[in-house]
């Protein structure tokens, strides 16, 4: 099995959503190193016009979506190259995953466009690599009942190392996962110590290289927390299926242990640019310029349980994967707020769970029947999150 190219060079023609974010800009470098097998279409910023004009000449795109509107008559765009088409606004980024002669389209978009992107790329039957976590944690219901095993392919590397571990066997046969977890730069901290980080502190996290909003949620654990819920979707096993562990080397990427208790693990370097290639060239495998694990200078690898007390934006996430609907829509939404005020030096990292917590508290969970319905509570749970933050003082 495996899905094949419509091209008879056998070369992917792809859309990058994001492109000048972290997995897009690392998505371009895998596109440099295989221009025989990877051929860059389409891109979408949502702001960066003058990257994005640099990009779509070095790649010859045929299409450019910018998703803020009022950069319509930025300098830059004189830039574009010949035959260049430019559209503006979500519209236009979500007709991009749509448009003849894409393969497949990877969705490295922040935040809630990223959810109509991804539902707008499987309705039109094209394959989606995906990377923007609200897909699934907040449309999870709505996007799943679209895809196939061949159709969605993970790029977050926890979910593409249990993919890659399910691959030959028979998912009902999986007793449960084990979602690996850095433990962030904050591991072994009390309450009162977390309390007193600084933007600055929780922005040098260990290990992989990240935009700045998913890397404060790697210091509160909530990103493991939206991971399990993506997990949760991606492989249909209930949350308390997912089990977490830390593990500091980042070295174990995640494991799915079978009903006879064999455990399989993925292991790899800790560089993204090895789960990006994998959605591009699943079913194949290419070369990599990425660092290879030598097992013989490893050393050890050490695992350790989180501290559901004093990180628990992990927890309240786990509460929100498990009572489902709506609810983890407004927990997401009440989490990037909070996050916001963070980075702004408005309040204290542990605020964020205290805000997440409230917006929680005061959501009536419904079942997720539309987009529109979630962004709805989205934009309610906004509304709670800044009153919540305004009552912190
Ligand atoms: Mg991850």
């Amino acid at each position: 099995m495996g899905r094949s190219c419509s091209n008879s060079d056998g070369c992917q023609r792809i859309a990058v959503l994001g492109a000048t974010g972290s997995i897009g800009t690392q998505t371009l470098d895998v596109a440099r190193r295989h221009p025989d097998l990877v051929k860059v279409v389409s891109l979408a910023v949502n702001s960066h016009v003058e990257k994005a004009v640099c990009l779509a000449r070095e790649f010859g795109v045929g299409n450019l979506a910018i998703g803020d509107e009022s950069r319509r008559d930025d300098p830059a765009l004189a830039g574009l190259p010949a035959g260049c088409r430019v559209g503006f606004g979500p519209e236009a980024v979500r007709e991009l995953a749509q448009l003849d002669g894409t393969d497949l389209v990877l969705n490295a978009l922040m935040g809630a466009a990223g959810l109509e992107a991804s539902y707008a790329t499987l309705k039109a039957g094209k394959v989606l690599a995906l990377a923007n976590k609200e897909s699934l944690v907040v449309g999870g219901d709505l996007i799943m009942p679209l895809a196939t095993h061949e159709t969605l392919l993970p790029v977050d590397s926890e979910h593409s190392a249990i993919y890659q571990c399910y691959l030959g066997e028979n998912p009902a046969e999986a007793y449960r996962i084990w979602l690996t977890c850095s433990g962030g730069p904050f591991r072994g901290m009390t309450r009162d110590e977390l309390a007193q980080v600084t933007a600055e502190q929780a922005l040098a996290h260990p290990t992989w290289t990240m935009g700045p909003k998913i890397t404060i949620d790697s210091s509160t654990l909530m990103n493991k927390g939206l991971e399990a819920i993506e997990a949760h979707h991606l492989f249909n096993v209930p949350v308390d299926k997912v089990k977490i562990v830390i593990q500091p080397q980042s070295c174990i990427h995640s494991m799915v242990e079978y009903v006879d208790g064999s455990i399989k693990a993925h292991l790899g370097a800790a560089d993204m640019r090895i789960p990006i290639q994998f959605a591009l060239s699943y079913p194949h495998r290419w070369e990599t310029p990425c660092p290879r694990i030598d097992f013989a200078t490893l050393g050890k690898l050490d695992f350790f349980e989180p501290d559901y007390e004093t990180f628990r934006c992990l927890t309240l996430a786990l509460d929100a994967g498990r009572t489902g609907g709506t609810m983890p829509c407004a927990m997401s939404a009440a989490n990037e707020v909070a996050v916001a005020a963070f980075l702004a030096g408005r309040c204290r990292l542990t605020d964020i769970d205290a805000v997440v917590q409230t917006v929680m508290e005061a959501h009536r969970t419904a079942p997720v029947e539309s987009i529109a319905q979630l962004e709805e509570v989205d934009a309610e749970s906004r509304r709670a999150a800044s009153a919540a933050l305004l009552a912190l003082g």
